[in-house]
């Protein structure tokens, strides 16, 4: 089963009483996507996410409106019991509340329930157990391992190994947590040791992040077959990364602080039900590739473990806010660059026995197109800071300053059904705090 049924949730004729979610960009009631919110004097609380309004899932399943077994996952201050669930009652889940957010006859009773996202504080979605960053994004690895080897830019494990590394789950913050410039140290290379600065090449990365539903127990592995039962949805995910940090530290074993200062989530999971109808095929592979070894195939999987979805990322300098210019939008690009499928890397995962539990977040990597309009870095789109950036106002960028705010955004798309968008990911960088 990789892909959950189409049912009425998806209906394009089904609208919602909550007027601001017809036609809304990112959450028309085709979408229901799980966040953890803070209203305004009140305490954090699961959500879905309803046009401009989050409705408060504690207060629903309190209520006695949502389906027994979901409702008792509904009371804490994090989605890990939600994501917990079993496939089966996360659709009986988003089933109740395609109808309650749909009959009319449920708005007396739900609009107290109601808060405008506009006056909500979103949180993290879950407490983060754990966090692995994958590799996935082939043009990325392509265009980065050339910089650093032009004859043989992809090492020779990429087409066998879905290549990843343990992250830091601590600094995994929500969108619209500012993130303080990293000291660290790097080696300019004129001279012959490092030095302790704030990074100059600092850099953020378009991924998608993968929420792990149901775990799988120490030693017991997932079958490539089983993995879309464990995976509850994505978000976007802005990995940043302090470039000059990372090619000084990075070997041999791998990112360390170029990474762990700080990740921003978007507050959104927008989940596998929901994503259903924009299912596509994963792209062949190019002619002389590998075919994936036994364990990551599966026909199913290759016919519909990837996702018509477009990415978007914009900047905004602090002197464009000022005179009131529109964010510069960075790159437009399809989630379908990926070497492998989301299913493939939980298999991957849990291949040796590694246990997942719900609620942790896997990075797919960045993803960048082959054509320079969808590079997922300012890594790539400036050439490795010999190209940089004109932006309206007349600033250059190599890379990012203080002050500058990345936007991510992303909208899944398919004939005859509504559009869902993923909400934004959004923070903005602050100066660097001397560690004295
Ligand atoms: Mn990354």
């Amino acid at each position: 089963m990789t892909r959950p049924p189409i049912d009425t949730t998806h209906d394009p004729a089904r609208t919602s009483w909550v007027e601001s979610a017809n036609g809304h960009r990112d959450f028309p009631v085709q979408n229901l996507p799980y966040g953890v919110f803070a209203p305004p004097d009140g305490t954090a609380r699961p959500g879905v996410a309803i046009g401009d309004a989050i409705l408060d899932l504690r207060a629903a399943a309190a209520a006695g409106l949502l389906p027994e077994r979901a409702a008792s996952a509904c009371n804490g201050d994090a989605l890990n019991a939600l994501m917990a669930l079993t496939p089966e009652h996360r659709r009986a889940l988003r089933n109740r509340l395609s109808v309650l957010l749909s009959d009319a006859a449920y708005e007396a009773a739900l609009t107290p329930m109601l808060y405008a996202a506009a006056d909500s504080v979103m949180q993290l979605p879950t407490r983060i157990g754990d966090y692995t960053d994958f590799y996935v994004g082939i043009h990325h690895a392509s265009n980065v391992g050339r910089q650093f080897r032009p004859d043989n830019p992809l090492l020779p494990n990429y087409k066998y190994v879905p290549i990843g590394y343990h992250g830091r789950a601590s600094s995994v913050r929500p969108a619209g947590e500012p993130v303080v410039r990293p000291y660290g140290q790097r080696k300019p290379p004129e001279s012959a040791a490092p030095i302790f600065e704030p990074t100059q090449r600092l850099d953020y990365e378009l991924e998608l992040g993968v929420w792990i539903g149901e775990g799988n127990a120490l030693g017991a592995p997932i079958p490539i077959g089983d993995a879309a039962r464990h995976i509850v949805g994505l978000s976007l995910f802005n990995d940043w990364s302090a470039r000059d940090f990372q090619a000084w530290e990075y070997q041999p074993l791998g990112p360390f602080l170029a990474k762990n200062f700080h990740s921003t989530i978007a507050p959104w999971v927008i989940t596998a039900e929901a994503l259903s109808p924009f299912r596509i095929a994963q792209p062949t592979r190019p002619d002389g590739d590998p075919p994936p070894l036994p364990y990551l195939w599966d026909a199913d999987d290759q016919a519909l473990g990837a996702f018509d979805v477009t990415l978007e990322v914009f900047l905004s300098t602090a002197a464009m806010r000022a005179k009131g210019i529109d964010a510069f939008r960075l790159s437009r690009g399809p989630a379908t660059n990926m070497y492998w499928t989301i299913a493939q890397i939980v298999t991957h995962h849990a291949s040796n026995g590694c246990n997942l539990n719900p609620g942790d977040l896997l990075g797919t990597g960045t993803i960048s197109a082959p054509d320079r309009e969808g590079f997922g870095s300012l890594l790539e789109l400036t050439a490795g800071g010999t190209e940089p950036l004109l932006l309206p106002g007349g600033e250059r960028r190599a890379f990012l300053a203080d002050g500058d705010e990345i936007v991510m955004r992303a909208v899944a798309k398919a004939d005859g059904f509504v559009p869902i968008g993923f909400g934004e990911c959004r923070a903005v960088i602050l100066p660097a705090r001397c560690p004295a």
